[in-house]
């Protein structure tokens, strides 16, 4: 199969080749085709297959075979995409396959001054990448009109409406020519009931097809899992990317909040690291992508949102800290590795309390995810017991009368009276930061009693993110229990 055979024209081919592209990936192969026909197409595809080529490429070629004139604040073809990065990505790539064609194009998003985007917008262009709100920002103040759009597509659409932006695409498509009378082109990872109702009533009689592997993970991401202790992932990642040689890892965490910390962490442990979210200006996030790609950091630590559009060549390791809460943003994380063909491999660092988690992950990736124990970080006996109990539903926080209630309150005033002996009261296992616990001196065992208490009635992260772990507790212990129960993890962890 060449892109010759798909029926793109010259000065496309050359913009191909001049990428270094020689053959189509699949998802290419059957969208390339299928958008130059005309028809509406909803596509089953995850970022790293090619599917941005796969739609701009015939949607460009579409554009230049019918030249229409250019509207003042017209735009011909509008491309939707959830994030920022994502968005600039989808332009570049409009920029380098149109190099050779006359064709306009133009990107807004927000966190960056509106004037320069409305003076690009004010004498039309061919081709608009947008986030939905800024584009919505654009509308209200009449800097853009969209009533000529002849070709709409809605790039990363599970993610589009993961990520709260239904309304907003609901405005948009009002201001469009109806379904029918323009093409429309849905690409998306995964096909949640939301995403066919969307599809339905936006598309018109579409074609569909899927890339190899739609909600499954690319077979040439190794993925491996390791059972470990939350208060040990930290040291853990440490030790892996320096006894490995990491160069360039990208690092998933859960909350804007642990990016920090984590990446904080790790650069105090010698790593160079950033943290790239939503919360950060869209300066301080573009530099943070420019320094990991370039090499100057060597772990970048991002949140699911502001990873979603991170395209970054040959990125060989991506780490899952924590695991997502939606077993969908595994494969969109792991897609991050092994992009294009290329080998990579993708780390998650399993605690007992998000095995729940990871039995979601195997069920929708369809794999046996059975964690490793690797040697001096075997997970405690008390991270095992406590997760069993959560899961069996008797991990409700009990009131604490008669002798344990005097055990425990006994406990918890020699730990304030500073012997180290108690075990986790409720501060430290919130913080994880408990001393003793990373360096394996204190006596004391994180016994899983009371870990289901341990957080003194504050809400986990993974309660404010609408985790499952209720009563988790963190599994930390200290010295020696922390070592003992070789292959324990996979009692904990594997698949039931
Ligand atoms: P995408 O899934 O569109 O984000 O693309 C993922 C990566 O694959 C990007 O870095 C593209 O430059 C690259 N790519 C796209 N098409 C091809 C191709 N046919 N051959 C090799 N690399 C490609």
């Amino acid at each position: 199969m060449s892109f010759e055979s798909l029926g793109l024209e010259a000065d496309l081919l050359r913009a191909v080749r001049e990428q270094g592209y020689d053959t189509p990936t699949p998802i290419q192969a059957q969208a390339i085709p299928a958008v130059l026909s005309g028809r509406d197409l909803m596509a089953g595809a995850q970022t790293g297959t090619g599917k941005t080529a796969g739609f701009t490429l015939p949607m460009l070629q579409r554009l230049a075979e019918n030249p229409a004139p250019r509207r003042r604040r017209g735009v011909r073809a509008l491309v939707l995409a959830p994030t920022r990065e994502l968005a600039a990505q989808v332009h570049d790539s409009v920029l380098a396959y149109g190099k050779h064609k006359n064709l306009r194009s133009a990107v807004v998003f927000g966190g960056v001054n509106i004037r320069p985007q409305m003076n690009r917008l004010r004498d039309g262009v061919d081709v608009l990448v947008a986030c939905p709100g800024r584009l919505l920002d654009h509308v209200q103040q009449g800097t853009v009109d969209l009533s000529g759009v002849e070709i709409l597509v809605l790039d990363e659409a599970d993610r589009m409406l993961d990520m709260g932006f239904i309304h907003d695409i609901r405005r948009v498509v009002k201001l469009l020519p109806p379904t029918g009378e323009r093409q429309t082109l849905l690409f998306s990872a995964t096909f949640s009931n939301e995403i066919k109702a969307l599809a339905a009533g936006m598309l018109h009689r579409p074609d569909t097809i899927e890339a190899p592997g739609t909600n499954r993970t690319a077979d040439r991401i190794a993925q491996r899992v390791i059972a470990v202790d939350k208060s040990r992932k930290r040291e853990l990642l440490s030790h892996l990317a320096g006894a490995n040689r990491w160069e360039q890892v990208l690092v998933f965490s859960r909350t804007k909040h642990g990016a920090n910390r984590l990446a904080k962490q790790l650069s105090s442990d010698g790593l160079e690291a950033a943290a790239i979210h939503g919360n950060k200006s869209q300066g301080a996030r573009t530099r943070a992508l420019a320094d990991f790609k370039a090499g100057k950091v060597r772990v970048l630590v991002a949140t699911d949102i502001a990873a979603r559009g991170l395209d970054i060549e040959q990125l060989p390791h991506v780490v899952n800290f924590d695991l997502p809460n939606v077993a969908e943003d595994y494969v969109h994380r792991i897609g991050r590795t092994g992009r294009a063909g290329r080998e990579g491999e993708a780390l998650s660092l399993v605690s007992a309390d998000e095995r729940g988690l990871l039995k979601d992950i195997e069920r929708l990736v369809g794999l046996d995810l059975t964690p490793e124990v690797l040697e001096g970080y075997e997970p405690s006996k008390a991270a095992e017991k406590a997760a069993r109990q959560a899961e069996n539903g008797q991990g409700k926080p009990k009131p604490r009368g008669g002798r344990a209630g005097r055990h425990a309150r006994r406990r918890k005033q020699a730990a304030r009276q500073g012997n180290g002996i108690g075990t986790g009261n409720g501060r430290d296992r919130g913080n994880g930061a408990g001393k003793n616990r990373g360096q394996g001196r204190g006596k004391g065992s994180g016994n899983g009693k009371s870990g289901q208490q341990a957080n003194g009635g504050r809400q986990t992260e993974s309660q404010r993110s609408g985790g499952q772990s209720g009563n988790r507790a963190d599994g930390r212990t200290r010295g020696k229990s922390r070592r003992g129960g070789s292959g324990l993890a996979n009692r904990i962890l594997g698949p039931e």
